[in-house]
């Protein structure tokens, strides 16, 4: 295969950066991707001042022009899709299976914001006052900052770059770092998409280079944000100072409680799905099992049963289940944590190390340990194959078990009580709540987003956009 450079797209110009960079492949260390070249903060400014420059035209532009836009994009991903599902494989690991379902997504994303361009909301309702009008109407936020992380490097910036553009924003769109071949290929689509110059520009880079000048450059109006708990505070906190609006999505340590009565078998295949498909590397991963003693030890039974059927490997081969660890500080990251399973006292039930493939590559085992409320493995997030099984004497006390973290962006439970199910619907101190369901795996079309240290501002996805993408106007008239 031929190596692919990926360059930044600024003002209508690719631009190729410094450096070549490689773009690994974590299923094969030795046949990079391709190379990348990386912008600097003053080339990001340049990005920022294009996206002003291109707004005061855009945010007044025909909304039918910009729904023909997102839907040619979006008919393109959807034909392509076994094409940027297999770059995505390579570059970030996840299964094809998985890879071409998400580029799917990213299609029906662009084509779901292109009906909503035509259906921006409004009101109009009497005023106090006699003879005047009061209508309530809803202009672009404006020029509109995307930093996005690398575990859903087609679906994420999708669903931050339709509504930007739907509504009428203009955006400039930092990718992680080890993603530049999914950021280059939806930027290229959206280069011949008949957007004006300055509208769409991407910028690869570092965060501290990149990242910060874009979130420092005084025309930027408003951030959109997805990544770890340490990198959304401190941006946060810099936000603030400036008054900038965000949308933050950050970290998760999603509960998934199995009670006595549900199925068992289907609360399995929820917890080994939800836990370690796509490697785990999944903000909704169901990274803490809580199981009620009855069934504690069948149920340890059977996830160790299914877990051994499972395959680790390269995510292009056919049966694969799971890919590999998408980067080698990632897998750092998760050794470490299992280093801290163990130093905590923990039982290894499955997994634990490092798999041999026939390539170099960071492929690690499906890893489950018995483990107490108070450990690092069941308290902070990991991000990896990596989860954590905690035992529950009944439902109140797997409830407390769930709620009992900083985190709060998904929660699930398998049970065939409704009793329980509604409950937990209602006491779940999450942003979304699964029933009979991995915590992982939601629709594109409803809101996505979570309490306490998961989430900070509006919801993404779905109509609930629209309040991060627009601002509120109230205009009164006098006939
Ligand atoms: P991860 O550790 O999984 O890479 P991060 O939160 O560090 O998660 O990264 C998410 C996104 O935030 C990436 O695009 C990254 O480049 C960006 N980023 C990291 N640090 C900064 C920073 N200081 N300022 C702006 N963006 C940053």
């Amino acid at each position: 295969m031929s190596e692919q450079r990926f360059s930044s797209y600024i003002a209508g110009q690719w631009v190729e950066g410094d450096g070549a960079h490689p773009d690994e492949n974590p299923s094969d260390l030795g046949t990079p991707v391709g190379q990348y070249g990386t912008v600097d903060g003053a080339r990001t400014g340049q990005a920022v001042e294009a996206a002003a420059a291109a707004l005061p035209a855009w945010s007044l532009s025909n909304p039918q022009q910009r729904a023909d836009i997102l839907d040619f994009v979006g008919s393109e991903i959807l034909r392509r899709k076994e094409e940027l599902g297999r770059l995505l494989a390579r570059e970030e690991g996840k299964t094809l299976a998985e890879s071409i379902g998400e580029a799917a997504r990213a299609g029906q994303i662009f084509k779901f914001f292109a009906g909503e361009a035509l259906r921006i909301p409004g009101e109009k309702l009497a005023s106090t006052r006699p003879g005047v009008d009061v209508e309530i109407t809803r202009e672009p936020v404006g020029t509109v900052g995307i930093i996005a992380p690398w575990n859903f490097p087609l679906a994420i910036p999708a669903w931050k770059i339709a509504p930007a553009l739907a509504y009428g924003n203009t955006v400039v769109f930092k990718p992680a770092e080890i993603v530049p071949g999914c950021a280059w290929a939806i930027a290229e689509i959206l280069s011949r998409a008949g957007l004006p110059e300055g509208v769409f520009n991407m910028v690869l880079g570092s965060g501290k280079v990149v990242g910060q000048a874009l979130v420092e450059h005084p025309k930027l109006d408003a951030l959109t944000f997805t990544g770890s708990v340490p990198t959304g505070h401190a941006l946060l906190k810099q936000a603030a100072a400036r008054a900038l609006k965000v949308q933050m999505e950050m970290g998760g340590k999603n509960p998934l409680i199995v009670l006595a009565d549900a199925d068992l078998d289907k609360a399995v295949e929820c917890a080994v799905n939800g836990a370690f498909f796509s490697t785990g590397q999944r903000c909704t991963a169901s990274s803490r099992l809580i199981v009620e003693n009855s069934i504690y030890d069948a149920f340890v039974e059977k996830v160790r049963a299914r877990l051994a059927k499972v395959k680790v490997g390269d995510p292009l081969e056919q049966g694969v289940d799971i890919g590999p660890v998408a980067s080698q500080a990632q897998l750092d990251t998760d050794l470490s944590y299992i280093r801290a399973g163990h130093e905590d006292g923990g039982e290894l039930l499955a997994g634990g190390d490092r798999v041999e493939w026939k390539t170099p590559g960071h492929f690690l085992a499906p890893t489950l340990f018995a483990a107490k409320p108070s450990d690092r493995i069941a308290r902070e997030e990991i991000f990896g194959p990596v989860a954590a099984l905690l035992r529950a004497d009944a439902y109140e006390h797997a409830l407390a078990l769930a709620n009992d973290t900083e985190y709060g962006l998904c929660a699930g439970i398998c049970t065939t009580s409704l009793k329980h199910a509604t409950h937990f619907k209602r006491n779940a101190q999450a942003g979304m709540v699964m029933v009979n369901l991995p915590t992982a795996g939601v629709d594109p079309h409803v809101p996505f987003g979570g309490r306490k240290a998961s989430s900070y501002g509006p919801r993404e996805q779905g109509r609930y956009a629209v309040e991060f993408y627009t601002t509120v106007k109230t205009a009164y008239t006098a006939a």
